[in-house]
């Protein structure tokens, strides 16, 4: 990891901002004129890390293909990675399912909270935003993975199609004579490292970014807006904890004996990056540079499974789509039979991997299973006061699961000496 000149470990620095913002943003609180001043503090800090995502993602994949052999060791590293994804995806749903289900939390003293609360009006944004999704929304993020235009999909920062033109791009240039794709690989390997140079420059600034970030949410998001979401906001939260110190250390230690304490302490600026950020994609060159410096999994295998990660796994999201969705239809006083309650999982499931790794994107696809369902999609409106503070938390989630996924695959693949740091 890089380290600032001074003695002080980043990942220090980085925690410390955290709490320091959290403190700062409380006592200055919505009113304080000088919010602005950290909004964009930490507004930079966002842009700078956006602004190397789409090369970092292009020369990332493209180098780690091409530098994989035979189309055999693609097929395994591709199966590994897509199912460690969709094993912990899955767990973490069933996880939100069983407590939503045990817990309840759209029944407050029997009473569904939908009445007590009446049912907020959804801005207009997000009214927007989802009155077009449906469960035709699954058909198209199939559609959509495929680019029409790959220039067009970088230039929009669209990841997904993104991605995989960059995987066929690497396929095509393993598949060449050397004499033909050497000069490519040179470049893109040289564009990687470039890329990978501004990024730990970009992440020297952490802890500067995090701390005005931080210090704007809380200052505009009080805890008041918890109220009557305090039972279902306990439930996600409890979901994520159980999923990060139980489902996952378990995984890590029986699939590939990796220790979920050194893990996790190698993620820590990658984390909180996460948890300030609310965004996976602008999270990934910390993710990278914490799998590779830190863990000390190899580019090859870091390249690939990280940028996938970031776009379809996410756990913390998918655990949450479930829960939110069992709460609206409790809040709404629907009972949900086994039948629609396993339509919840698959689709949750499906939203989770169609998901965007930006702030919201969750919020946002919870319509495509309310749809599913038959639920109106005003329900929204009801956990739309608590979300920033949960999509912070979930998306911690979805980045420890992608570099969870990332150690293990490296353990497959033969990969020794990780955690030596
Ligand atoms: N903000 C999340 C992420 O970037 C996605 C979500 O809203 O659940 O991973």
């Amino acid at each position: 990891m890089n380290r600032l000149p001074h003695r002080w470990p980043l990942h220090w620095q980085i925690i410390s901002a955290l709490f320091i913002g959290l403190a700062t943003g409380h006592i200055l609180g919505p009113e304080n004129r000088s919010i602005p001043v950290f909004g964009f503090a930490g507004d930079l800090f966002l842009r700078a890390l956006k602004m190397v995502i789409v090369p970092l993602i292009a020369s990332s994949i493209i180098t780690g293909i091409a530098g994989l052999g035979s189309s055999k060791s693609i097929g395994r590293l591709f199966t590994r990675t897509f199912g460690w994804y969709m094993l912990t995806s899955l767990l973490a749903i069933l996880l939100g399912l069983l407590l939503v289900n045990a817990f309840q939390p759209g029944l407050v003293d029997g009473v569904p909270v939908g009445e007590k609360m009446g049912l907020s009006e959804l801005d207009p944004v997000t009214s927007a935003k989802i009155s077009g999704k449906g469960a035709n929304d699954l058909a198209n993020i199939l559609m959509r993975m495929i680019p029409e235009n790959p220039v067009g999909a970088a230039a929009e920062g669209k990841i997904l199609p993104l991605i995989v033109f960059c995987l066929m791009v690497g396929a095509a240039l393993n598949a060449l004579p050397e004499k033909l794709s050497a000069p490519q690989c040179r470049f893109w390997e040289s564009l990687f490292q470039v890329m990978m140079k501004i990024t730990g420059w970009v992440i020297k600034t952490a802890p500067i970014g995090i701390f005005g970030l931080i210090t704007m949410v809380t200052a505009t998001n009080g805890l008041e807006a918890l109220g009557p979401l305090a039972k279902y906001a306990a439930i996600v939260l409890a979901a994520l904890l159980g999923h990060v110190f139980i489902t996952l250390p378990l995984l890590l230690w029986f699939t590939s004996r990796i220790s979920a304490v050194k893990h996790y302490k190698a993620m820590l600026p990658a984390l909180v990056t996460a948890f300030s950020t609310r965004s996976s994609s602008a999270t990934l060159p910390l993710t990278i540079n914490c799998v590779e410096e830190e863990v000390g999994v190899s580019n090859r295998v870091s390249s690939f499974v990280l940028p996938l990660g970031a776009t379809i796994n996410m756990d913390g999201t998918a655990l949450y789509e479930c829960i939110a969705a069992l709460f609206i239809a409790q809040a709404y006083g629907v009972v949900l039979g086994p039948l629609d309650q396993f339509l919840v999982v698959i689709t949750a499931l499906l939203a989770s991997i169609g998901a965007a790794g930006i702030p919201a994107a969750g919020l946002v696809m919870i319509a495509i299973i309310l749809d599913t369902v038959g639920l109106p999609l005003e329900g929204v409106g009801l956990i739309l006061a608590i979300d920033p503070l949960l999509d912070m938390c979930r998306t911690s989630v979805n980045v420890l699961s992608d570099s969870c996924g990332a150690a293990v695959v490296a353990v497959k693949e033969g990969e020794t000496g990780l955690y030596k740091n």
